[in-house]
């Protein structure tokens, strides 16, 4: 293989899994954040994220030359540049469309610094025409720009990064395409080379999709209750069709994270500037934002009996606080959407999450008192609450946890939990998609 001399902006879950893993496979990696503190932890092996193997493949990276940091985006570029990644943010702007300030920034640091024959690949996802953008941004006829968006998901970033289902690839110069789809070769993934506009929209496409997947769990979840019918035997049987597949077939609390409610609301926009009202969409995020409540009004039946019951003074333990397992992410968690709602309606809240620690101080928390184990969490309250589906849940000693609580009564909104073991421990349970 040949090894590319690879400059990749940014060192968040992307930025640094993109750089890591690109080492890893051979090629020589600068990779730039604007955070000094940050670059400075990195270039001495220090990962502040949650992402099994990351640390791991950086202190390798380091170790055999192949990795290294530096402050700000202009610093990465030398004159042996090939290809430049862009991993920066594009958090939800104003209306929904996606914010490309940090782009635009970066484009700003090293449009004159860029050797010419250098490739930018914007990996951040980006609205459609954003390719088209930069290189008018760039104003360099000798640079060319490829889309090529990212689909590792937190928590199993580095796994997903070599282990892609699918590389994609979009641009209108077939050649520059053809190279960056070459830096994946040794993955052995199918590759889709497209245009630049395909490769922006595909990548949007696939998450609205996996957002309309578990809205459309939630409703069944709500219809079986209504009904008597089973959830868990319906999503068994419908995971068995091939054409469906068993993944994302869970009910939750509602999704969330740095990625779906963004995606989607930006997807919104993008139709609306295209003229299209993407009503299956809309109803795919009222669904969302109807389910936080409905966990609201499942904790008031089960703590108060009614669901006009009051919360006020409650004491109610949150167990789990990030967006999902296996990551210590809470960027638009669920949990937290759920948790303000119930703070709204007058109750106490106490969090554990194995991920965070309990004197973590993040604004996200808000109101939520953090502690450090979940015996402490159980002490007193009338309600747990179960948001995130960390595995170790299973297996907590639910009769202890009985000893200690004020009230035992556990709501499960990722029907995590065994509903018999929470039974015998003397919990009444209360899950989704079940008449009980
Ligand atoms: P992040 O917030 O974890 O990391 C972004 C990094 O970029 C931060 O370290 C930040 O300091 C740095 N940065 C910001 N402005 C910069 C600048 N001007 N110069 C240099 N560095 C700068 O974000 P992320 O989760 O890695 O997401 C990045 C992009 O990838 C987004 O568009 C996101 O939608 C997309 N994406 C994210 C995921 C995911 O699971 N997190 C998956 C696929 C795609």
């Amino acid at each position: 293989m040949f090894a590319r001399r690879i400059a990749v902006i940014g060192t968040g879950y992307v930025g640094l899994t993109t750089g890591a893993c690109l080492a890893s496979l051979g090629h020589r990696v600068v990779c730039a954040d604007v955070d000094p503190d940050k670059i400075d932890r990195l270039a001495l092996g220090q990962v502040d994220i949650l992402e099994p193997r990351l640390a791991e493949l950086v202190a390798e990276g380091l170790a055999a030359g192949r990795l290294e940091f530096v402050h700000g985006a202009a610093a990465a570029i030398d004159a042996d540049l090939e290809v430049v990644f862009l991993c920066v943010p594009t958090p939800m702007g104003v209306g929904g469309i996606a914010d490309l300030s940090s782009v635009e920034a970066v484009l700003d640091e090293i449009r004159e610094k860029l050797p010419p024959g250098t490739v930018v690949v914007n990996k951040s996802t980006v609205p459609v025409g954003t390719a088209e953008r930069t290189k008018e941004l760039l104003r360099r006829e000798d640079v060319a720009v490829v889309s090529n968006p990212e689909f590792l998901r937190e928590g199993t970033a580095v796994h997903d990064f070599l282990n892609p289902d699918r590389i994609v690839v979009g641009s209108d110069a077939q050649d520059s395409a053809e190279r960056i789809a070459g830096l994946y070769a040794r993955l052995g993934a199918p590759t889709v080379l497209t245009d630049a506009a395909s490769a922006e929209l595909l990548k949007y496409a696939a998450n609205c999709f996996l957002a309309m997947k578990l809205s459309y769990v939630n409703a069944m979840a709500e219809l079986c209750e209504r009904l008597g019918a089973n959830l868990a035997d319906i999503t068994e049987g419908m995971g068995y069709d091939r054409r469906i597949g068993q993944a994302f077939l869970r009910p939750g609390p509602g999704w969330g994270g740095s990625c779906l409610p963004k995606d989607t609301r930006a997807m919104l926009q993008i139709s609306d500037s295209a003229d299209f009202e993407f009503r299956l969409l809309r109803a795919a995020i009222d669904t969302n934002e109807r389910q936080r409540q409905r966990i609201v009004d499942k904790v008031r039946i089960a703590v108060t009996g009614n669901r006009g019951g009051s919360l006020a003074h409650l004491r109610l333990g949150l167990l789990g606080l990030t967006f999902k397992a296996n990551t210590d992410d809470v960027r638009d968690s669920p949990a937290l959407a759920i948790a303000a709602l119930l703070r709204q309606a007058g109750a106490e809240l106490v969090g554990y999450d194995p991920a965070l620690r309990a004197d973590t101080m993040r604004p996200e928390l808000g109101d939520v008192s953090l502690v450090e184990d979940p015996v402490l969490l159980a002490k007193d309250v009338d309600a747990l609450i179960l948001l995130t589906e960390w595995p170790e849940f299973r297996t907590l000693d639910w009769s202890r946890l009985a000893d200690v609580v004020r009230r035992p009564i556990v709501v499960d909104t990722r029907n995590l939990l065994d509903s018999d073991v929470l039974r015998r421990s003397g919990f009444t349970w209360t899950g989704l998609g079940s008449a009980a």
